[in-house]
C-alpha cells in the first residue's frame, strides 16, 4: 500500500550530472519504494527563457535515459513530459485568476529572474509559480519533495490552492511539504554549484578516463602549496566527494590529509577510481537501454496516456465547481 502520490518536475537539461543524481535523482529512486510516484520533464517551464529550444527534443531524450539507466521505473511511476498534457495548460490560466498579481511580483525569485534576463521579462516568468501549481494539483499529488530552500515554493502552491478551494468550494489537494535532504554539491571549481553551464560538472555517463581527467581538475584545499602542508578535509570539494562515494575509506582519507600522508594528487585518483567505479553499473544500463533507440519515446508516450486520465478529472471538477458552461 503506497503512502500517496509524489509530482515532481525538472527542466530537461540533458545529460545529468553528479549533482543532478546526488540532488534529485536518487530521492526520485528512493520515493518509488513508498509513493505513487508522477515525474514530469517540465519542458514549458524551460520556455521561460527561450534559448536554445532547438535542443529540448535531444535533452528531453538524454535526461530521461539516465533517469531509467539510474534506477526510476517507468512500470510503478507515470514518466512523462509536460507539454504532451496540454491540461496543464488550462488549469494554469484558471489558477492564474485566483492569484493576485503582488503575489507574483513579490517573489524574489521573480526579482532573481528579471536581474538575470532584463531583456526578456516576459509573462511566462511571473506566471512560473502558478504553472507550477498547475502541474501539482493536475495530477492530485498529496506529497511534493522539497529541499529547505524551495519550501517557499511549495507554499505558494498550497496558498493557491487554498484560495481556489475557498472561492469554489474543496476541489484541488493542498499538497503537502517533504522536506528531503539535498545535498549542496559543488562544482569542480569549489565556488559554484555543479552546473553544466558553468562547466564545471561530471556526467555520469562520462568514461573512467574522462572522469579521471575532470577529477584531476579539481580544486582542493587552498592553503595547501606543498606536499608536506596538513590539509583542511572540511573545505576541500574532494574530501566532500569521497564522502559520498569512498564511504569505507573516508575516515582514512581524513586522518591522511590532515598529517600530510596522502598528497592531493594521489588523493583525487582515488577518488576518480571510487567514482568510475560506483557509475559502472549506470554507464552499463544505460549502453543497454540506448540500444533500443524508441525506449525514451515510448516510456514518455505511455506515461502521456497514463496521466491525461487523472489530468481530465482533475479539470472537469474544477470547471464544474467554477459553474463553466
Ligand atoms: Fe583534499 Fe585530499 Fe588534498 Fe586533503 S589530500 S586537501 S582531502 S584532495
Amino acid at each position: 500500500m503506497k503512502r500517496g502520490r509524489v509530482f515532481s518536475g525538472a527542466r530537461p537539461t540533458g545529460r545529468q550530472h553528479l549533482g543532478n543524481y546526488l540532488g534529485a535523482i536518487q530521492n526520485y529512486v528512493a520515493l518509488q519504494e513508498d509513493y505513487e510516484c508522477v515525474y514530469c520533464v517540465v519542458d514549458l517551464h524551460a520556455l521561460t527563457t527561450l534559448t536554445e529550444t532547438e535542443k529540448l527534443k535531444g535533452n528531453t531524450y538524454e535526461m530521461v535515459l539516465d533517469w531509467l539507466a539510474a534506477g526510476m521505473d517507468p512500470e510503478t511511476s507515470i514518466i512523462f513530459v509536460q507539454s504532451h498534457v496540454p491540461q496543464v495548460t488550462e488549469l494554469h490560466i484558471i489558477l492564474s485568476m485566483v492569484t493576485p498579481m503582488g503575489w507574483l511580483t513579490r517573489l524574489p525569485t521573480f526579482k532573481e529572474k528579471v536581474r538575470l534576463q532584463p531583456d526578456n521579462v516576459n509573462y511566462g516568468l511571473l506566471g512560473y509559480p502558478v504553472l507550477m501549481a498547475a502541474d501539482i494539483t493536475l495530477y492530485k499529488a498529496d506529497t511534493v519533495p522539497v529541499g529547505e530552500d524551495q519550501a517557499p515554493h511549495l507554499e505558494f502552491t498550497r496558498e493557491i490552492v487554498r484560495r481556489f478551494n475557498h472561492h469554489f468550494g474543496p476541489t484541488l489537494i493542498e499538497p503537502q511539504i517533504k522536506l528531503t535532504h539535498y545535498p549542496r554539491v559543488m562544482g569542480l571549481d569549489r565556488v559554484n554549484k555543479m552546473s553544466k553551464s558553468l562547466n564545471n560538472h561530471i556526467e555520469l555517463a562520462f568514461s573512467p578516463e574522462v572522469i579521471e581527467q575532470r577529477v584531476m581538475t579539481m580544486v582542493t584545499d587552498p592553503q595547501r602549496r606543498y606536499r608536506s602542508d596538513p590539509g583542511r578535509p572540511e573545505v576541500c570539494n574532494v574530501f566532500a566527494f569521497h564522502g559520498f562515494f569512498s564511504a569505507q575509506q573516508v575516515e582514512d582519507i581524513e586522518s591522511q590529509c590532515r598529517s600530510a600522508e596522502i598528497g592531493c594528487v594521489d588523493c583525487k585518483r582515488s577518488l576518480a577510481r571510487n567514482l568510475a567505479a560506483s557509475l559502472a553499473p549506470f554507464r552499463q544500463r544505460r549502453a543497454e537501454l540506448a540500444r533500443d533507440e524508441n525506449l525514451v519515446w515510448d516510456v514518455l508516450s505511455d506515461g502521456a496516456n497514463r496521466a491525461t486520465p487523472i489530468a481530465q478529472e482533475t479539470l472537469e471538477e474544477v470547471k464544474i465547481k467554477i459553474g463553466l458552461p
